[in-house]
């Protein structure tokens, strides 16, 4: 297992810019937890007791919009605290997707005493690839796992064997709602938030997914 100084690696793209999946690669190269507030807020729509008012504040999900912050820390903040408990870092995938929500990671970070281990990183993509990608993406229905953009043609998961499904908001309308609401008009103010605090490191999103990999490795395993 490769080692870095850094608690936290918080990654910033658009939609379909290969979070989910570089994300699963540094988790693995480097032993960190991953945490996708995206899954998160899909595991608890598919939990039956959630409480109501939880339930509730989906509703954004469905239509491409955020969901309320409240949500999204009460999840996240237990999911990495459970990381740090069990001397893990974490790779925060999607879950810092305003200023205000990187202010109050900020200050959870301080209160764990890992405010100097955070990093942001950017994977950078247009939004026009975004809208492409987006527009073929597969997941495996089972295992989660996010089939390269290279995969049409394919009905079943590569890693477990199990039927492949499009997940609820990558139907068109709501793609092009996430588009204009999480594209790189607002992503920018964040990357400029971690770049101000001296914390971004960038990688061109737009090559293969090895390629961006390997941009990443290099980043992270000289420091
Ligand atoms: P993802 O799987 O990362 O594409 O996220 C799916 C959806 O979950 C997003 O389109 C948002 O509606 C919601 N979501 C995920 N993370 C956040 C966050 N940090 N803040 C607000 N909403 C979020």
């Amino acid at each position: 297992m490769k080692k870095n100084k850094f608690s936290v690696i918080v990654l910033i793209g658009v939609p379909g810019s290969g979070k989910g999946t570089q994300a699963a690669f540094i988790c693995d190269r480097y032993g960190y937890g991953h945490i996708s507030t995206g899954d998160l807020l899909r595991a608890l729509e598919a939990t039956p007791a959630a409480p109501p008012d939880d339930l509730l504040m989906l509703a954004a999900m469905k239509e491409g919009k955020l969901v309320p912050d409240a949500l999204i820390y009460k999840l996240a903040f237990q999911a990495i605290e459970t990381f740090f408990r069990e001397g893990h870092g974490v790779v925060l995938d999607g879950a810092i997707r305003t200023v205000e929500q990187a202010e109050e990671y900020g200050k959870f970070f301080a209160e764990h005493g890992k405010e100097d281990q955070v990093i942001a990183l950017e994977i950078a993509i247009s939004d026009e690839s975004s809208l492409a990608r987006l527009s073929k993406r597969k997941v495996c229905g089972t295992c989660k796992y996010i089939l390269p953009p290279d995969s049409a043609g394919r009905y079943e998961c590569p890693k477990c064997g199990n039927a492949l499904a499009t997940r609820a908001d990558d139907d068109p309308t709501v793609i092009k709602a996430r588009i204009e609401r999480q594209g790189n008009k607002s992503v920018a103010p964040i990357i400029e938030y971690y770049r101000s605090c001296g914390r971004l490191i960038s990688v061109d999103g737009e090559q293969s997914v090895d390629r961006v990999s390997e941009d990443i490795a290099s980043a992270l395993d000289v420091m």
